[in-house]
C-alpha cells in the first residue's frame, strides 16, 4: 500500500528511534521525507541506512532512488533560526509539504528541577513542537496532516516525569487546538501516545531490572516497538484518518486502560 507516493513529510528527530521507524514507513509508502537532527555524524548515517548514502539527497543527486528522496537537515528545534532555516530548505528542495511528523523530544527523569531544566524540557518538547508546527504551515495545504509525538504520560501519572508528563499534556492539548484551528484550511492534527517503546530513549530512562515488573503492567505482555509506532503515524497522516482530527491515539499495548496489576483479579 503506498498512500504517500509523490507526498512531502518532515519528520524532526528522525536519527532514531520513533522518528527514523516512521522514516523508513513513509518512504516504502513513496513518500520524501526530511528528517532533522541535531548532530551531523548521526543525521548522515541515518540517511544512508534509509538509502540517501549521506548526501542531501537533491532530485538528480548520484545514489539510489530511495537516496532521491530522503532529504537530512541539521536542525535543533529549540532553535528558532534553525527552524527558519528547515523551512528554507524544504522549499526549495520540494516546494510545499504534506504532513509533519513533529517528533524530537527529550525525557529528563528526576525529582527535583531547576528553573534551567524545565526550560530546557520545555523549550525542546513544547516549544519546539509549537513552532515545528506554525513555521511548516505556510508550505501546507488543503489535504495536510500534523501528527504530535506525546506519550502515555499525558493520560496516567508517572513518578519523577512531572515536566516531561506536562508537557506532552500540553502538545495532546496543542493537537486539539489547532486542529480547531486548521479545519477550515483542511489540515487535521492528532496525537499519538506511545507506551513504552524499546528505543534510546526508553532504555537511558528506563532501569533495566524494571523491565520485568513494566511488561508485566503491560496487557499485551511486552515493549512496544518504535514500527508499531510508525504504523499508528502513517495512518494519522493519510488520507485514511482524513476525517479524524485533534484526538490523541494511543500505542501501549494496553497499558493505560487496563488497571494496575495490584488491583488485577
Ligand atoms: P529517541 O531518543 O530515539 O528519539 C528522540 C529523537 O529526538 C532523537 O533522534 C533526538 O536526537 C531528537 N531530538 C532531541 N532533542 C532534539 C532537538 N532539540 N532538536 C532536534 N531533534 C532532537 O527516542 P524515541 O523514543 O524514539 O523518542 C521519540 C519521541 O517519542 C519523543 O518525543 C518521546 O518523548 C516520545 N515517546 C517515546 C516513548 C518511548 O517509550 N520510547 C514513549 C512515549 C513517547
Amino acid at each position: 500500500m503506498k498512500r504517500f507516493t509523490n507526498r512531502t513529510v518532515l519528520i524532526t528527530g528522525g536519527t532514531s528511534g520513533i522518528g527514523f521507524a516512521t522514516a523508513r514507513r513513509l518512504l516504502d509508502e513513496g513518500a520524501y521525507v526530511v528528517i532533522t537532527g541535531r548532530d551531523q555524524a548521526r543525521l548522515d548515517t541515518a540517511a544512508e541506512r534509509l538509502g540517501s548514502q549521506g548526501t542531501e539527497g537533491t532530485e538528480g543527486s548520484e545514489g539510489s532512488e530511495g537516496s532521491q528522496r530522503v532529504l537530512p537537515v541539521h536542525a535543533d528545534v529549540s532553535v528558532d533560526a534553525d527552524l527558519d532555516l528547515l523551512v528554507r530548505r524544504i522549499e526549495t528542495w520540494r516546494g510545499t509539504l504534506d504532513a509533519v511528523f513533529a517528533n524530537a523530544g527529550i525525557a529528563d527523569f528526576r525529582p527535583e528541577f531547576t528553573p534551567k531544566d524545565f526550560d530546557h524540557t520545555v523549550g525542546i518538547n513544547f516549544k519546539g513542537v509549537f513552532f515545528t508546527i506554525q513555521k511548516a504551515l505556510p508550505l501546507m495545504g488543503e489535504g495536510g496532516a500534523v501528527v504530535i509525538n506525546a506519550s502515555w504520560t499525558l493520560h496516567r501519572g508517572l513518578p519523577v516525569a512531572s515536566i516531561y508528563a506536562a508537557s506532552k499534556a500540553a502538545v495532546h492539548n496543542l493537537a486539539r487546538t489547532l486542529g480547531t484551528d486548521l479545519a477550515p484550511r483542511g489540515i487535521r492534527v492528532n496525537s499519538v501516545s506511545p507506551g513504552y517503546i524499546e528505543t534510546e530513549m526508553y532504555r537511558s530512562a528506563i532501569d533495566p531490572d524494571a523491565e520485568s515488573r513494566i511488561t508485566a503492567e503491560v496487557p499485551l505482555g511486552s515493549l512496544g516497538h518504535p514500527d508499531d509506532v510508525a504504523a499508528a503515524v502513517a495512518f494519522l497522516a493519510s488520507d485514511d484518518a482524513s476525517y479524524i482530527t485533534g484526538q490523541d491515539l494511543v500505542i501501549d499495548g494496553g497499558l493505560v486502560g487496563a488497571a494496575p496489576l495490584g488491583l488485577r483479579l
